[in-house]
C-alpha cells in the first residue's frame, strides 16, 4: 500500500492523528506561533514534558505526549532561522522533516501532521520551505514503510497553495 502525502489549510491542534509536530525553538519552552497554539491546546504538562528533555539541536526532533491535544503525541522539531539561504539552512529544514518521520517509525506513529516548520517567526521563505519538506519527506518514507500517511498543514490559504503545486508535479 502506497502512503498517503497531502497537504491541507488547517489549525493543526485540532487534527486527530497519532502526532502533530511542533515549530520548537532550542530549548523546547513554550514560544510563540504553532509552538504557542499547541501549548496553550495541549495543556501545562505539555511544557512540564519539554522542560526534562534538556533542548533540542537545530535540524533535530524530540517527542512527548500530547496531553490534551486529539493527537497522542507532539514532536518537537527545531528547524533553522532563515539567514539568507547560504548557512546549511535547507540541510537543516530537510534534517527536520527526516528526523521526526524516524522518531515517528520509532515510536510505532502511523499518521503525522508537519507544520510549515521556520516559515512563520523564523523567516523561512515559503517557496524553499515547502519544496525542502516535500522532497525530505518523499526521500524518507522511502525507508520508513511504516508510516501510512504524511499530511502538511498549511495555516494560511497562500501557504496551501503553495504545496498543492509542488505536489501536483511531476517527481
Ligand atoms: P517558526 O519559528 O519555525 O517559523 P512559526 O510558528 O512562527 O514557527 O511558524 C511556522 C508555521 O506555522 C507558519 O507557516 C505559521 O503560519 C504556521 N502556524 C501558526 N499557527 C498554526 C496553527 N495553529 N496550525 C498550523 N500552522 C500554524
Amino acid at each position: 500500500m502506497s502512503v498517503s502525502l497531502k497537504a491541507i489549510c488547517s489549525d493543526i491542534t485540532t487534527l486527530t492523528v497519532d502526532a502533530i509536530v511542533n515549530a520548537a525553538n532550542e530549548s523546547l519552552l513554550p514560544g510563540g506561533g504553532v509552538c504557542g497554539a499547541i501549548h496553550r491546546a495541549a495543556g501545562p504538562e505539555l511544557a512540564r514534558e519539554c522542560r526534562l528533555l534538556g533542548g533540542c539541536q537545530t535540524g533535530d526532533a524530540k517527542l512527548t505526549k500530547g496531553y490534551r491535544l486529539p493527537a497522542r503525541y507532539v514532536i518537537h522539531a527545531v528547524g533553522p532561522v532563515w539567514k539568507g539561504g547560504n548557512d546549511r539552512e535547507s540541510v537543516q529544514l530537510a534534517s527536520c522533516y527526516r528526523r521526526c518521520l524516524e522518531v515517528a517509525a520509532a515510536n510505532g506513529i502511523e499518521t503525522i501532521a508537519f507544520p510549515s516548520i521556520s516559515t512563520g517567526i523564523y523567516g523561512y521563505p515559503i517557496d524553499f520551505a515547502a519544496k525542502a519538506a516535500i522532497d525530505s519527506v518523499r526521500a524518507a518514507l522511502k525507508k520508513l514503510p511504516s508510516i501510512r500517511e504524511v499530511t502538511l498543514c498549511c495555516f494560511s490559504p497562500s501557504d496551501f497553495a503553495v504545496y498543492q503545486q509542488l505536489l501536483a508535479e511531476v517527481r
